[in-house]
């Protein structure tokens, strides 16, 4: 079972794909999103608990919550192998 520890995860979001929606400000319980300017922003990262459902609710994939410590040493970069696996985690095939 995953830990809900604050300070553990990042928080990413890609403005390009963000709508501006709300519905991750709405759902994440420790207020760490808030829509500036008709984005998404990541104002409170530490307070994260990394309940993921931020990501899971996002309407435009816009957003992937991964552990701090994953991202040290590797680029990632949006639309790549790696992301595509975060957009469609069933595994789907297109
Ligand atoms: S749910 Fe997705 S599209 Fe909507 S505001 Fe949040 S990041 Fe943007
Ligand atoms: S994973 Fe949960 S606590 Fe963290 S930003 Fe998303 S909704 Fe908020």
């Amino acid at each position: 079972m995953v830990k809900k520890q604050k300070g553990q995860t990042s928080v990413l979001i890609y403005p390009d794909w963000c709508k501006g929606c709300g519905i991750c400000a709405a759902f994440c319980p420790a207020k760490v999103i808030e829509i500036k300017d008709g984005k998404a922003c990541v104002i409170r990262e530490n307070e994260c608990v990394n309940c993921g459902f931020c990501e899971l609710h996002c309407p435009d994939f816009a957003i992937v919550v991964r552990p701090k410590e994953s991202g040290e040493g590797q680029t990632w970069e949006p639309g790549g192998p790696s992301a595509a696996a975060v957009r469609d985690p069933r595994g789907a095939r297109s």
